[in-house]
């Protein structure tokens, strides 16, 4: 049982098309009629093609509506594919994740991630900057350096960071259901917290319906960043309740 305010934020990646806001109404009603709703916050970030119209159903809803990530730049410009955070505010984005694994494999840097953290907050966008080790950097033992050195770098210079919200999320846990060890996980979190105090720490990596009453006796985590499980609203729902149970 937890009372603490938690986060979950659904992050649907490339998946949805405009017939998923359908399973949406589900997650619309529990979260109405949920107690603790006063104490956690929803936000999903689906892919941009559907944050104009997940905004607008969801308009007088207490639920949320995310990007997954931004270019760097905050003027309009000659990039092909890409959207500015300027862009993601005017259709009805608040946040925006930043520094998912997934990208910095596709070659985003820490100091790239910098900039586009530093542009979103520009925009007004609330930001969830992703960090995380991979299996080789746990293996090798460096799990605190390379975190370190990601927060350091993905917030150079940025002095206001009530906007910010950190999502720790081992590479080696996301879409594999493996999740760190409780003991592991709670040392984690602290070193990320006494880093940055004052700001908000979440999980993320296959979290799930079956490992929520592992994860939610770890009392230092603000809230969960869940991919897979999101896409189900059965299974969102069953997260958020047993969070609290
Ligand atoms: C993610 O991609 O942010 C994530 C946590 O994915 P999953 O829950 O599927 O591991």
């Amino acid at each position: 049982m937890t009372n603490k305010y938690m986060y979950f934020i659904a992050n649907w990646k490339m998946f949805g098309g405009l017939n998923s806001l359908n399973s949406l109404h589900k997650v619309v009603k529990f979260f109405k009629n949920f107690k603790n709703n006063k104490f956690s916050k929803i936000i999903y970030c689906p892919p941009n093609t559907l944050i104009r119209p997940m905004s607008k159903k969801l308009k007088f809803t207490n639920i949320e509506v995310g990007a997954q990530n931004c270019h760097e730049n905050l003027s309009y410009g000659a990039f092909t594919g890409s959207v500015n955070s300027k862009m993601l505010k005017s259709v009805g984005a608040k946040y925006v994740i930043i520094g998912h694994s997934e990208n910095r494999q596709e070659g985003e840097t820490n100091k790239l991630i910098n900039l586009k953290i530093k542009s979103a907050l520009n925009s007004n966008l609330k930001v969830i900057f992703c960090i995380g080790e991979t299996q080789k950097e746990k293996r090798k033992k460096i799990t605190k350096q390379i975190l370190n050195k990601q927060l350091s770098l993905g917030l150079h210079k940025i002095r206001n960071k009530k906007n910010i919200i950190i999502a720790y999320e081992p590479v080696w846990s996301i879409g594999t259901g493996l999740i760190p060890k409780s003991k592991q996980l709670f040392e984690t979190i602290s070193f990320i917290k006494n880093k940055n105090k004052s700001l908000k720490v979440l999980y993320g990596g296959s979290v799930n319906p079956k490992n929520i009453d592992q994860l939610k006796s770890i009392s230092n985590i603000d809230g969960y960043l869940i991919g897979g499980a999101s896409q189900d609203s059965k299974k969102f729902i069953d997260i958020i309740k047993k969070t609290y149970n």
